[in-house]
């Protein structure tokens, strides 16, 4: 494939005979309205969801979400290469499924010093990760200015790294010791521009969990609910700040929490992309902003991207399912999600979340061959070559996870799809030199 093809998924699929054998193929009759809305680039609803949570045609869920994935992204699956940086465990809060978090008194609770972050991140630079996923618990005694220092540092030591760091409840916590007295939207606001100020590039989606107030009482009270978590997100868009989203699923929610946490943030993702989409021509189901139909429905660009006309503001860029992980949680006794679920809830991702532009398979979490399945099911981004993973420890194994570059190429290419790095906002990167560890950004072409 030439780089101008790769670069326009349009280019290289054939949707419409993937409609057809879908319809061919269903055996569950109750899908066919569903494959028809697909098929049209019209939302789905929530019996739509229900539906696709109860078929055991799993095929077919897979392969809608699958005709969504190619209509957005061909064949290409991006990777990219990063570095997660968890400051520290140290946190005021208790969440039930929270295997990560230490009192500071207690045994295995550590901090990270500004000097040995900064150590990490030129570390990390100088192997060529072009992002650095900085996250840590609540700290109760560190001040807001040691988070300025921290990304002012780490900014002047290698400033070509994106620095995507905070989760919205790390972010209201910021707020909260700042101490300068600045409450409400307009404090948050505020917060949010020093730490712009001082180097960070984007959000990442955590805390999240699951949208539910019963949910959130069991699972995880004391952290911030659902309307303070979108509230976050969406000063972060309003002050030109790309964010994630997550689902933490497979605990004590129930499918249909599921479908209300990602109807909540396909309603605040259109409200985000509302002058963007009306800009683009994109056709519209009332308010609805769908991305996902057919490219006769897309005269215009399909994707926003930074800076795009009409796009005054950052947006969601990616939904992250993460199955929950019970082992060293206060819900230990849970047996998690299977793999089937695992499967079906991201493709499920995949076609309710039409106004979302990527899925990601977190292989951390997911483990990689899942991951590489879910290339086909809807996901169209494995993440990175992740090193210290802390927050999860995947069957009690050792913090230190990594694959290389040549694992996530490989997993792609098994399952047919072409491998392509990109950087934190999607732009495709390029490396160059004799050691492949330079790099630099392409500027996105209308897709
Ligand atoms: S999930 Fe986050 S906020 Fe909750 S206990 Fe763990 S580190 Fe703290």
């Amino acid at each position: 494939m030439t780089p101008a093809a790769a670069a326009d998924p349009a280019r290289h699929t054939a949707p419409s005979a993937t409609v057809k054998s879908l319809r061919t193929r269903l055996r569950d009759p109750r899908l066919r309205p569903v494959v028809e809305k697909v098929a049209e680039g019209r939302r789905l609803l929530r019996e739509d969801g229900r539906l696709l949570y109860e078929t055991t045609d799993l095929h077919a869920v897979c392969g809608l979400a699958d005709l969504v994935r190619r209509r957005l992204h061909g064949d290409l699956a991006f990777y990219n290469v990063n570095r997660h940086i968890n400051y520290s465990n140290v946190c005021a809060l208790r969440c039930s499924f929270c295997a990560f978090r230490r009192r500071r008194d207690e045994e295995g609770a550590y901090e990270m010093d500004i000097p040995r972050i900064v150590e990490e991140a030129v570390r990390s630079a100088d192997a060529g990760a072009t992002e650095l996923h900085i996250v840590g618990g609540l700290h109760p005694y560190l001040p807001f200015d040691h988070y300025l220092g921290m990304l002012r540092a780490i900014r002047e030591a290698a400033p070509q790294v994106h620095l995507k760091a905070f989760t919205a409840v790390e972010i209201v916590h910021l707020q909260r010791v700042s101490k300068r007295g600045r409450e409400g939207e307009a404090g948050l606001r505020a917060v949010l521009e020093d730490l712009r100020a001082a180097g960070l590039g984007s959000l990442p989606g955590g805390g999240a969990e699951v949208f539910d107030d019963r949910v959130h009482d069991a699972a995880f009270k004391g952290k911030i609910r659902a309307e303070q978590w979108l509230e976050v997100h969406r000063v972060a868009h309003e002050i030109g700040l790309n964010s994630n989203a997550t689902m933490l699923y497979g605990h004590v929610e129930t499918r249909e929490d599921r479908l209300t946490h990602l109807e909540v943030l396909r309603r605040e993702q259109d409200r985000t992309l509302a002058g963007w989409a009306a800009a683009q021509g994109i056709a519209r189901d009332g308010d609805a902003v769908v991305l996902t139909g057919p490219a006769e429905r897309h005269p215009r660009a399909r994707l926003p991207h930074p800076g795009a006309a009409g796009l005054d503001g950052g947006y969601f860029q990616t939904i992250i399912p993460l199955p929950f992980f019970p082992d060293g949680s206060d819900l230990g006794h849970l047996p998690g999600p299977s793999g089937l679920e695992n499967l079906r809830t991201l493709a499920i991702c995949r076609l309710m979340l039409d106004n979302v532009p990527h899925v990601k398979s977190f292989w951390i979490m997911q483990t990689l061959p899942m991951a590489q399945l879910q290339l086909a099911a809807g996901a169209d981004d494995l993440d990175g070559t992740v090193v210290w993973y802390d927050i999860t420890h995947v069957g009690g194994a050792s913090t230190h996870q990594e694959v290389g570059v040549d694992d996530l190429r490989r997993a792609a290419r098994e399952g047919g799809f072409i491998p392509v790095e990109r950087d934190t906002i999607y732009r495709r990167v390029e490396r160059f030199g004799p050691t492949g560890r330079d790099w630099r950004s392409i500027e996105p072409t209308a897709s």
